[in-house]
């Protein structure tokens, strides 16, 4: 069946699984996403009581916490998991704590990360886990690699064990026949990742694909950046996995680089950022028998594209090439309506301690307040479903 243009405005499908008193809970957390004011205020606060410890963790866990997270074990994410399994929906599992410093936090890092491809052997609804790369070492030590600056013994050991983190989780996914999808950060660091992910790929994909890298296409070089990677992956002949995200460290990047005095690695505007995600979606739909690739996007227009695209290159549908995916708790309107028409879809859902996975949600809340976020989408979309219920 052809896709229809308005595919993505079918609410009943979109929160089919979701009862009166959850969609209205979620109508209460976007109106409240919807005041800056409050928001603010609320991540100032949360981050205050963080510091100082204090018990805030029961507040967030019935508000927030269960909106965007899969659970705080592995047992309550088998419910979420087993929920959206029933739309046929998958999910990218990933262990939400963020910014560790110590070998000590690097190594819990992997070892969730191994338990996770546990969890996920044979479970065919987790497409993925995914890992922070900075989750297995120091931000710090990753600048010092990109920037070729001369290490010490000590860190030149620190940076053997980032490498042997990398190899270790890539070589227990491969074995275990489970995939992995490696985040993108900070430009000033990404080129070290990316020279460890690549060096993992030539490792491990050469059968199947089980590591991939994720492209951010806000970077006006990432293009040709994949371009060339994909090339090189055919000579060498291993297969090349990319997750496609806009990219979310806009601002971060920006500020930097006009700080430092250097040209700006974003786009100078978002058409140019549309045109080559599209574009490289593209790309490995057209190269689809060396390149697996992840649809990572919130973007209408851009989804509705990629899956035209499938349909006109006769691409099958439920192809093991092709994931989309949105996070955990918005753009349901795009995954469901996806899974409906029989496409591979994942939602990426973080799971982990409430006080550990706190950071992640206040970056979703404020993300979710800018005005070039969801919410006034979410919002429009879960009134017309509420109204329409009667
Ligand atoms: C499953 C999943 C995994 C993700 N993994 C990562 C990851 O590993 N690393 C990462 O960095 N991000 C990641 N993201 C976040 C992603 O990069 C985007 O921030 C987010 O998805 C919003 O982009 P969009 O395509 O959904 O939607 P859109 O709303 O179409 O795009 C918004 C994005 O466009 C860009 N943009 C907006 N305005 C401008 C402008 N004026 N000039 C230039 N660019 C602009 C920014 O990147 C902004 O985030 C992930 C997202 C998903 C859904």
């Amino acid at each position: 069946m052809k896709v229809s243009p308005d595919i993505f405005e079918n609410t009943e499908v979109a929160y089919a699984s979701k009862s009166n008193a959850e969609l209205r809970k979620a109508q209460a957390l976007f109106k409240l996403f919807g005041s800056p004011l409050l928001v603010n205020t609320g991540s100032a606060i949360a981050n205050l009581a963080l510091k100082l410890r204090l018990p805030v963790a029961p507040l967030f866990k019935y508000t927030v916490y269960n909106h965007f997270s899969g659970g705080e074990t592995f047992k309550e994410c088998k419910r979420t998991i087993a929920k959206l399994a029933e739309s046929n929906i998958g999910v990218l599992l990933n262990y939400g704590v963020e910014l560790k410093e110590t070998d000590e936090d690097f190594d819990t890092a992997l070892q969730k990360n191994i338990e996770a491809i546990d969890f996920s052997h044979k479970n065919k609804y987790i497409r993925a886990i995914c890992v922070k790369p900075t989750s297995y070492g120091r931000f710090a030590l990753f600048e010092k690699v990109q920037n070729k600056e001369t290490l010490s013994a000590e860190e030149t050991a620190q940076y053997e064990r980032v490498r042997q983190r990398f190899d270790k989780v890539c070589q227990y996914a491969h074995d275990n026949e489970v995939v992995l999808y490696m985040d993108a950060e900070e430009s000033w660091i990404q080129d070290a990742l990316d020279e460890l992910t690549n060096e993992m790929m030539y490792k491990y994909n050469r059968k199947k694909c089980y590591v991939y890298n994720t492209i951010q296409l806000y970077r006006w070089d990432r293009l040709n950046y994949l371009k060339t990677e994909v090339a090189e992956a055919k000579v060498q002949g291993y297969l090349y996995g990319a997750k496609l995200v806009r990219g979310a460290y806009m601002e971060k990047e920006r500020e930097r680089a006009k700080e430092l005095g250097y040209k700006s690695p974003i786009h100078t505007n978002k058409k140019g950022v549309d045109t080559d995600f599209d574009e490289a979606v593209e790309f490995c739909l057209q190269n689809k028998e060396s390149v697996y690739v992840c649809v990572a996007s919130h973007n209408e227009h851009s989804n509705l594209l990629a899956m035209q695209q499938m349909d006109a290159l006769h691409i099958a549908r439920d192809t093991p090439h092709v994931v989309f995916s949105q996070l955990y708790g918005m753009g349901d309107n795009i995954t469901f309506n996806l899974a409906k028409q029989g496409f591979n879809t994942a939602k990426y859902l973080p799971y982990g301690p409430v006080k550990d996975v706190i950071p992640y949600l206040i970056r979703r809340a404020q993300e979710n307040t800018s005005v070039s976020g969801q919410t006034g989408r979410e919002l429009t979309l879960i009134n017309r479903e509420i109204k329409r219920r009667g």
